[in-house]
């Protein structure tokens, strides 16, 4: 389950949270000042999803 990282757009107090995909984080609030609708950051650890594929290559050559 992917983590992502929002920040609050009121005290811009970080947080990440646990989400399955395609749950939206509209419905969270600020661990911090409870401000609702937080700004979702892009996590470079999970950033993009499908487009570049980086792997590619040598991988399972058939050698029978
Ligand atoms: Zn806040």
């Amino acid at each position: 389950m992917p983590i992502y990282e929002y920040q609050c757009t009121k005290c811009g107090e970080r947080f990440s949270v646990r989400q399955s995909m395609g749950q939206d984080g509209s419905k969270l609030n600020c661990p911090k000042c409870q401000e609702g609708n937080p700004k979702r950051l892009v996590s470079s650890f999970f950033g993009g999803g499908s487009g570049s594929s980086q792997i590619s290559g040598s991988s399972c050559v058939g050698s029978t």
